[in-house]
């Protein structure tokens, strides 16, 4: 684990695993609806705790915002047309940070990728 856990009760507990263990980006309402018995407030709470702790990491994409685990690296590609989310393990961005450095005289901690366009399955459907 990156951080030791403290005070993190059974509720924020539950939402981070949810997020934790999920290979894509979660709205709140996704992980409320995983989570039965547990209200979408408490979701909330939990996803803002979580966020501002460094656990986990969000970002908005049209009226949703996405959480995902602040512990992994990953890309991602979301389908335009029916909106899914699909991760990335491949990553070719070294060279091109390592340009971008050089060029503008940042340092680099991290980055986050997001592809859009047609899913396969979308694409298939289109034929
Ligand atoms: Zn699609
Ligand atoms: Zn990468």
């Amino acid at each position: 684990m990156f951080r030791k856990m403290v005070r993190m009760t059974k509720n924020k507990e539950k939402v981070f695993n949810e997020i934790m263990n999920s290979s894509v980006p979660l709205t709140a309402y996704e992980v409320s609806r995983a989570l039965p018995g547990m209200s979408l407030t408490t979701v909330y709470r939990a996803l803002d705790y979580l966020s501002k702790n460094g656990y986990i990491k969000s970002f908005s994409l049209g009226e949703f915002t996405y959480y995902y685990s602040a512990a992994t690296h990953r890309h991602f590609f979301r389908c335009s047309k029916c909106g899914r989310l699909f991760p990335i393990e491949d990553c070719y961005m070294e060279d091109y940070e390592r340009e971008i450095s050089k060029r503008y005289g940042f340092e680099i901690e991290e980055h986050f990728i997001l592809f859009s366009g047609l899913c396969q399955e979308c694409r298939e459907k289109l034929e």
